[in-house]
């Protein structure tokens, strides 16, 4: 498999004037080519934050501080404002939760696929709306010969994220970022967006970060996911191994507070706040609402073990070096 981007201890930061806040504080993966990876955490995990850094459009004062991010061999990092606007769009797309403030009320949506289009790649405008039409067609807009003169506030919501969509694989991108697609649609218009993505993977073979604080929604459409808290990665692994076998306490409750159709258990919430990243804990970021907590995970980082082929946790509890004698109790 050929990799298309890594991430190698990215730590991003906001200066602000109260002080540092660590909002991503070492994050490391990789993707390869035409792979999807699931990123789910609550929001101030540092999941979106991450990826902004990727696409260097991170709003000051935030900024990068150290780590690499390798895209087809060269570190992102290193690119200048104008390199990235060209990578941006070309060769990674990003689409948000909300299409209508992404999408331009006063112009139609042709005019706007077209511009994408036209932005990238040396075409005339009558092929350009050839295009702009097929991409309308591949993302499932009926009539999209007629369609294309309308303005967004004529679409439906599942229609206009299916707009973004198309203005974001207009350009052909090799990675498609998208951050939390669905959480503004209802249920089953989300379903089918998310069909929509994984349909797109298999025929364009474009690689996917899927971004969500709903553990439900990776499942369909990715085949790896990372669990992230309090700016780092939790739990890595397949998304079999995330549902079926998870181990860490954070996946865990994830896992418990999503709707299941079959069975009516009761949901359970994660109990507690996510950590202030101005002054982030020196051990487990999760100690501090984990019914598991040790004396350890107060005081020492975990560090990242492999619990299975490629299936990594950042745990004391099931930690070989970790001293469990020293239990603060509640442990199971
Ligand atoms: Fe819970 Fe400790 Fe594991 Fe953190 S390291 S998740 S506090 S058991
Ligand atoms: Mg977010």
């Amino acid at each position: 498999m050929e990799k298309l981007i890594e991430l190698k201890d990215v730590k991003t930061s906001f200066f602000t004037h109260l002080g540092e806040v660590q909002a991503v504080r070492g994050v490391s993966y990789s993707l390869n080519k035409g792979e999807a990876l699931g990123i789910v955490g609550e929001s101030g995990s540092g999941k979106s934050i991450t990826s902004m850094s990727v696409m260097g459009l991170l709003q000051y004062p935030g900024t990068v501080k150290s780590g690499e991010i390798v895209f087809k061999g060269e570190d992102l990092l290193k690119k200048n404002k104008k390199e990235m606007m060209s990578i941006r769009g070309n060769e990674i797309a990003m689409i948000f939760q909300d299409p209508m403030t992404s999408l331009n009320p006063v112009y139609t949506v042709g005019d706007q696929i077209m511009e994408a289009i036209r932005k990238h790649q040396n075409l005339s405008k009558a092929e350009a709306l050839k295009k702009a039409i097929e991409m309308l067609e591949l993302v499932g807009i009926p009539d999209p010969t007629k369609r294309i003169n309308a303005y967004p506030h004529e679409f439906s919501g599942g229609m206009r994220q299916r707009v973004m969509i198309a203005i974001a694989l207009s350009c052909e991108p090799d990675l498609l970022i998208a951050d939390e697609p669905t959480t503004a649609l209802d249920v089953t218009i989300q379903a089918q967006i998310l069909d929509l993505m994984k349909e797109l993977k298999d025929k364009l073979n474009t690689s996917i970060v899927l971004i969500t604080h709903d553990l439900g929604v990776v499942a369909d459409v990715c085949s790896r996911v990372l669990v992230m808290y309090g700016g780092l990665i939790m739990e890595e692994g397949k998304v079999e191994d995330i549902f079926y076998n998870p181990k860490h306490p954070y996946t865990v409750g994830l896992l418990k507070s999503i709707p299941k159709i079959e069975h009516k258990e009761r949901l359970v919430p994660i109990d507690g706040t996510p950590p202030d990243l101005l002054h982030p804990p020196k051990g487990c970021p999760f100690a501090a609402r984990c019914e598991h907590a040790m004396n350890i995970c107060m005081e020492e980082r975990p560090e990242f073990f492999n619990c299975g082929e490629g299936h990594k946790s950042m745990c004391w509890l099931l930690h070989p070096d970790s001293p469990k004698t020293e239990l603060k109790g509640g442990v199971r």
